[in-house]
């Protein structure tokens, strides 16, 4: 076991990490470059989404995820946002209707709770959609979390367990003796030292770790997002349009799949696609996405036609939303690897990398968990083999369009 961690980031995957290590009885430091769920957990609107992950580490993860957060609601010391009200994928063409029920029927044989539910059905969920949506696919597995309520829980709850929490402190270089990570350099000229640092830093991950010499393929996408100001309860699951689908490898493969019935004019004109989708917080709040597209670096800013597609989006799928009254915009960057499943190994005796998560909000609270297994040197609950630093990884190339 390891007496002491140097957690780097403080998302879903550090803080997590931090909460489990220090529950373990390990001497934990946590350094946020900003402030604790400044990255993507902090900018998500918090989708925790069975719905459409792959068979195999991906679903386990998520299933596993899922279930984990019934045990933090009780033991940790701060409360957080969750609702379990399900989620749906509608659609509104015929020619989209064979591809779902084709979708369903492959997610029940994955054993997902999923079923095809008709137009009554989805305008009873979620009241303000277009009176004539065809159907949609329901998973009442899938739930909803405020992500930022999540990170601010599990660091709250990794300094009742005696953690140190240092927000503002941005690591620069790691330091290394006899081939081993002994501690980090932090931009204000500080080091720290501990017995293994653990690399949880999102889509920053891939640039810091190039200036220590590790090449560590994640990528960057960039999702921008609307909220509203607080609007009476009208939607209960959280919501994607038919658009999303062509994001999803699942949709991709199926046989009845038809990439026309599911792209727009503009992106296949801008390759800027949507991610399109809507959510409503507990406090009424709606949340409007998302374009989508690959920058260089981590680039948090909106765009005029971004924010554009959005509103236009709505409007024609929603509305009775039209006259929503906007409350701000903004835009996170979520990391990925070219297979979809995070890096998630010590990739050198002493540093750990815990990056690369698209879907971070079922599967990095477990991530968390699952490293602190690896720091006590015990064998982690979950097959860890897909999330192997050496495996084969595409470089990452900005602005090209990756699939789920
Ligand atoms: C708009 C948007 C929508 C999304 N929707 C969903 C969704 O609905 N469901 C879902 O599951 N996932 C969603 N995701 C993805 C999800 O947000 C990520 O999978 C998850 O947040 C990744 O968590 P993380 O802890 O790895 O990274 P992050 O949350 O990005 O945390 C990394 C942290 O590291 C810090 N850091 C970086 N470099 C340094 C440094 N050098 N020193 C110190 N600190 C540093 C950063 O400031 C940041 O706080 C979405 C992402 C975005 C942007």
């Amino acid at each position: 076991m390891r007496e002491s961690v140097l957690v780097v980031g403080s998302g879903l995957v550090g803080a997590s990490t931090a909460y489990f290590a220090a529950r373990e009885g390990i001497n934990v430091t946590l350094l946020e470059q900003e402030e604790r769920a400044y990255g993507a957990s902090g900018r998500n609107p918090g989708f925790v989404w069975l719905h459409c992950r792959n068979p195999g580490w991906a679903l386990d993860v998520s299933l596993a995820g899922r279930a984990l957060y019934d045990e933090l609601k009780e033991d940790l010391p701060v409360p957080f946002e969750f609702r379990a009200e399900g989620g749906l994928i509608y659609f509104t063409d015929e020619r989209q209707a064979p591809v779902f029920e084709q979708f369903v029927e492959a997610r029940r044989k994955d054993g997902l709770e999923m079923s095809l539910i008709d137009n009554a059905e989805v305008r009873k969920l979620v009241g303000p959609i277009r009176k004539d949506v065809l159907g949609a696919s329901f998973c009442a597995s899938d739930a909803q979390i405020k992500t930022p309520t999540v990170v601010n829980a599990l660091v709250e709850g990794a300094l009742a367990e005696g953690a140190t929490v240092h927000e503002g402190v941005e690591v620069t270089r790691l330091i290394a003796s006899d081939g081993r990570v002994i501690g980090v350099e932090t931009a204000d000229g500080g080091t720290h030292m501990a017995d293994t640092v653990v690399i949880a830093t999102g889509a920053w991950t891939e640039k810091l770790m190039a200036a220590n010499d590790v090449d560590a393929r994640v990528g960057r996408e960039r999702l921008q997002v609307i909220a509203t100001k607080p609007l009476p309860r009208q939607i209960k699951p959280v919501v994607y349009g038919p658009l999303t689908a062509k994001q999803y490898a699942l949709f991709r493969h199926l046989p009845a799949w038809d990439e026309n019935a599911f792209i727009t004019e503009e992106e296949r004109r801008t390759g800027s696609w949507q991610l399109s989708l809507v959510a409503q917080r507990a406090d009424g709040e709606m949340l409007f996405g998302c374009p989508m597209d690959y920058p260089a670096d981590v680039d948090m800013t909106t765009s005029v036609s971004g924010l554009r597609s959005v509103l236009q989006y709505i409007e024609r799928d929603f509305p009775g939303l039209a006259g929503a009254p906007i409350d701000r915009v903004w835009a996170g960057v979520l990391p990925f690897t070219s297979d979809m499943v995070p890096i998630v190994d010590e990739v050198m005796p002493g540093l750990i990398v815990a990056a690369g998560h698209v879907f971070g909000n079922s599967s990095g609270p477990m991530t968390g968990k699952l490293v602190s297994q690896m720091l006590c040197d015990r064998t982690p609950e979950m097959d860890m083999s897909e999330l192997r630093y050496n495996r084969p990884l595409d470089p990452i190339v900005p602005g090209r369009i990756v699939h789920w």
